[in-house]
């Protein structure tokens, strides 16, 4: 509960960003903050370390900056979902649908594979739609997934109900 009100405490609120009427959670506060970063690290890590992660993901964009700290400080490698087009290699690709249209991850084919246990790491919950294409994106390499950890959750938008209908029974984590 501490460290939830320390990490609630550097999150800032901008209303209509990216369009109007929408209340957007900026996390750069807690990033420039040192104590909150690395309270946020610590928590994720361990998390990860008691779910039995092997590898941590971390979805563009935001995820890759908390998820590569948690991947040292676990221990673990460090995999980038990204979306399509980015990555040099041959690739997974996931499609899923957004609010107008649809939207494509990958990663690399070769960075997962049978045997691997893997943390999903992402900034905010919202929808789900990006959180629950990368659960269905590492179910296809042959990983497993050991859960998804999420700084932040947008209870109204139902996102849990979605991501958690793709985890069949892995945890959701939002601190
Ligand atoms: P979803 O697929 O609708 O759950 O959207 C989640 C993705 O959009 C995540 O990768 C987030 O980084 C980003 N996102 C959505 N809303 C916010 C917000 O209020 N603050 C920061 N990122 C957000």
């Amino acid at each position: 509960a501490d460290v939830s009100e320390l990490l609630l405490s550097h999150i800032r609120d901008v209303p209509d960003h990216p369009k109007p009427g929408v209340m957007f959670k900026d996390i750069t506060p807690l990033l420039a903050d040192p104590a909150a970063f690395a309270a946020l690290t610590d928590t994720l890590a361990a998390l990860s370390t008691r779910h039995g992660a092997t590898k941590i993901v971390g979805l563009e964009a935001r995820g890759f900056i908390l998820g590569a700290p948690v991947a040292i400080r676990a221990g673990l490698g460090f995999i980038p979902v990204r979306k399509a087009g980015k990555l040099p290699g041959a690739t997974l690709r996931q499609s899923y649908d957004l609010e107008y249209g649809s939207a494509e991850i990958e990663v690399h084919a070769e960075d997962l594979a049978a045997g691997d246990r893997v943390m999903v790491i992402d900034d905010v919950l919202a929808t789900g739609g990006t959180a629950a294409a990368s659960v269905d994106l590492i179910r296809r390499s042959g990983a497993q997934v050991a859960g998804v950890a999420v700084l932040m959750e947008l209870g109204f938008l139902d996102g849990r109900q979605k991501l958690e209908r793709a985890l069949e029974g892995a945890p959701l984590e939002a601190l």
